[in-house]
């Protein structure tokens, strides 16, 4: 059986319940060591097989957990964050299935909510915005043509962008493009719930020059968005002269 488990943002601590009771139970362990934090591995058994990701490819890592599942061993497959968000998850479920292996996923706390939690920030806010747009600039890995920066800023929403801290001119560039404000708020996170945890603020026009300035390349997530401006309108599932299935309003 082989189970994929989100390890969390970083900080050993926000790995959930069942992603570190697998851990402990797992006598193959296979982590993405470029972003996975090494002390969740002091959770495995001292007899424990724990192999780096990082230095591996696809079919090595499928020979891998094939050789522990003809042992009859069980296997963590320890993605970063949550695996279901740029963990390149879907090809390994793909091999497995042909082979006849089961698996399971196990979710895990996403960097974007680390992230969110190091601002203090609520993605969704009434009167601001009610959706969040989780993107990329094209690396790489292609982004399809609809999904370009300046297309999905149209929309005005909260937007969370993965992998392209490298690429924070490009970034700004087609956000402003696409009909962003200059002013319109914005936030570096860098390796959000680690120790070296780093938070910038700026608007959408000091992007790049922030990045540039503070050398943040790598392990960050962009944010941008009203909602981390000032405005916004109080819910109305709290007001007082809402009433809801489980209270009456109050005059
Ligand atoms: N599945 C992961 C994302 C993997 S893609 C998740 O749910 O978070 C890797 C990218 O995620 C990095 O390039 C960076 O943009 C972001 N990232 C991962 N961990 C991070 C962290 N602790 N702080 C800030 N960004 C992070």
């Amino acid at each position: 059986m082989v189970h994929f488990v989100g390890a969390g943002p970083g900080a050993p601590d926000l790995i959930t319940l069942r992603g570190a009771r697998l851990l402990a139970e797992a006598e193959l362990v296979i982590y993405a060591g470029s972003l996975v934090n090494p002390e969740l591995l002091a959770l495995c058994r001292p007899d424990c097989e724990v192999r780096n990701s990082a230095e591996m490819t696809l079919p090595e890592v499928l020979a891998c957990m094939e050789r522990a599942e003809e042992a009859g061993k069980t296997t963590v497959r320890l993605h970063t964050g949550d695996p279901a968000l740029y963990g390149a998850i879907r090809e390994q479920m793909d091999a497995l299935r042909e082979r006849g292996i089961p698996f399971d996923l196990t979710p895990g706390v996403s960097s974007l909510f680390a992230a969110s939690a190091a601002l203090q920030a609520e993605y969704t806010l009434p009167g601001v915005s009610q959706s969040l747009i989780v993107t990329r600039l094209a690396g790489r890995t292609p982004v399809p043509e609809a999904e370009g920066l300046a297309s999905l800023a149209a929309h005005g929403a909260s937007m969370v962008i993965f992998l392209s801290a490298g690429m924070t001119a490009r970034v700004q560039e087609e956000l402003l493009a696409g009909g962003y404000p200059p002013e319109t708020p914005a936030a570096l996170v860098y390796k959000a719930s680690w120790p070296e945890e780093r938070v910038f603020r700026c608007t959408l026009d000091t992007l790049a020059e922030t990045a540039e300035r503070n050398g943040i390349r790598k392990t960050a997530l962009l944010l941008l968005g009203a909602f981390l401006g000032e405005d916004y309108e109080k819910s109305r599932l709290y007001a007082p002269d809402f009433s809801t299935g489980f209270r009456e309003a109050v005059e």
